[in-house]
Parts: structure tokens; C-alpha cells; sequence
């Protein structure tokens, strides 16, 4: 079993087809990167697999099986900025959230470790920067001890040293036996953390290769040329 399968997902918007047919294939413990320019419709697409918005047409299973079908303790996703409370600290705000979810405090301190926040956990969320707003988003996917990540644009908005901790982070999640799907709009950033790379263009899945193959060259060169 794939922790992710798609067959032929599609989404119309009224007259808008955002995503058509799309079938891909994450497999267990790679991270798996979708590559395409904005528009392109990799959000709805990550929307879709979380069973935010109902496909069109097509069929999803995460883990094995269908949207909304118990399997969501095992995923941890950072899709829309999720909401965190501004006067409370990093930490406190895990604490809410774990709470909630029935996770244990303990796992609040160990998730705030490994996406380095553990410095400045006791600091009010609304003095952080957008990197570490965003590794706190990623924290708060991860206090379930998902088996599959799914990441929207994780490092959009960072500045390079952001951008570099959090590539780093998701490959240090990776080792440690964390299947990962995250979407990007640049070509470099997922030649340097993916395994294997989808790339959509408008709606389409047009080009599915390994990194290793992207980056000697070859067809998917010219696909993703625009994304550069
Ligand atoms: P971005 O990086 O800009 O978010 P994307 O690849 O994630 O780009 P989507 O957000 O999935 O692209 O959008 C794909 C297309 O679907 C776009 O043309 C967008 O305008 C359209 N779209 C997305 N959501 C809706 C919606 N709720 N209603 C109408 N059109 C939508």
C-alpha cells in the first residue's frame, strides 16, 4: 500500500478545470515533490487528498483509504496557515492544540526540538518571524507523529536561511521514516530535498521522474524549464 493514491482526480471550479486526471503515486518513506507554477493547481489537488473539497471526478487514498475514512491521526498536514493565538507563546499554543487532539505535553517539548524552536518557545507567537511562524506550523503537523507529511509551498515567504532550515528539517523528518508530499514552485528547492518530483502545468500531471533523473537532464528539463 501507497501512502498516496490518486486515480484520475479532477476539480472544476464552475467553468474552471483546475486540476484534470491527475494519477500519482507517493511511496513509503520518499519525499515526493509537486512541482508546478502558481495556478497550476497543486493546492486544490493537496485540498482534495485531505478531503477539504470534494474531487469532481477520481479517487484518492491516503494510507490505504478514501477521504475522511480515520486514517487523518496518521497524516499531518500544513495546508492553509493554521490559526494560532498571538498573545500566547509557541509552546502554550502546541499545548492548546495537543489538549485538544489528546496528544501528550510531552510530545509538545519533542516536536518544538525538531523543528529547532525550542529557543524561543516561551516567546509570544506574534514576536516570531514568518520562519519560525512556519515551523511552528509544522510542529503542530507533527504532534500526532504522523506517518505522511503533506506540505503546501512549506517554504514559501522564508528568507534563504528559513528556507534552508526548513528543507533541512523535512529531510531530517524523511530519515526518520516519515513519508513526505510537498508542493513548490521551484525547480532547485525540490531537485535538493524530493526523491522522485510530479510536475503540473496547468491542472495536468505532464512529467513524473526521480531527482536523480532531473538532474542529469533529459526530457522533464524542458517541462519544467518554465519553473526555473
Ligand atoms: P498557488 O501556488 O498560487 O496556490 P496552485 O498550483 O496551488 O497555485 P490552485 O490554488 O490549486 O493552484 O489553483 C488552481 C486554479 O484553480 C487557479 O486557476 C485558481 O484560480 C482556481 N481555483 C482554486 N480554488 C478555487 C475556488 N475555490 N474557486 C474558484 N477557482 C479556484
Amino acid at each position: 500500500m501507497n501512502p498516496v493514491e490518486t486515480t484520475e482526480l479532477s476539480k472544476n471550479f464552475g467553468d474552471i478545470a483546475a486540476v484534470k486526471g491527475v494519477s500519482l503515486t507517493v511511496r513509503r518513506g520518499e519525499v515526493y515533490g509537486f512541482l508546478g507554477p502558481n495556478g497550476a493547481g497543486k493546492t486544490t489537488t493537496l485540498r482534495m487528498l485531505l478531503g477539504l473539497i470534494r474531487p469532481s471526478s477520481g479517487g484518492v487514498r491516503l494510507l490505504g483509504n478514501p477521504p475522511g475514512h480515520g486514517y487523518l491521526d496518521k497524516v499531518g498536514a500544513l495546508i492553509e496557515g493554521p490559526a494560532f493565538y498571538p498573545y500566547l507563546s509557541g509552546r502554550k499554543n502546541l499545548v492548546v492544540l495537543a489538549d485538544h487532539a489528546g496528544v501528550a505535553r510531552t510530545r509538545v517539548d519533542a516536536v518544538l526540538d525538531t523543528v529547532g524552536l525550542a529557543g524561543r518557545a516561551g516567546d509570544r507567537y506574534a514576536t516570531y518571524s514568518l520562519g519560525m511562524k512556519q515551523r511552528l506550523g509544522l510542529a503542530s503537523a507533527l504532534l500526532k507523529e504522523p506517518e505522511l507529511l503533506i506540505l503546501d509551498e512549506p517554504t514559501n515567504g522564508l528568507d534563504p536561511a528559513g528556507m534552508a532550515d526548513m528543507r533541512v528539517t523535512i529531510r531530517e523528518l524523511a530519515a526518520n521514516g516519515c513519508t513526505v508530499l510537498l508542493s513548490s514552485h521551484l525547480l532547485a528547492e525540490v531537485e535538493q530535498i524530493c526523491d522522485r518530483v510530479g510536475v503540473i502545468s496547468r491542472g495536468e500531471l505532464v512529467a513524473e521522474t526521480t531527482v536523480a533523473e532531473l538532474r542529469a537532464g533529459g526530457t522533464l528539463r524542458v517541462v519544467a524549464q518554465p519553473f526555473d
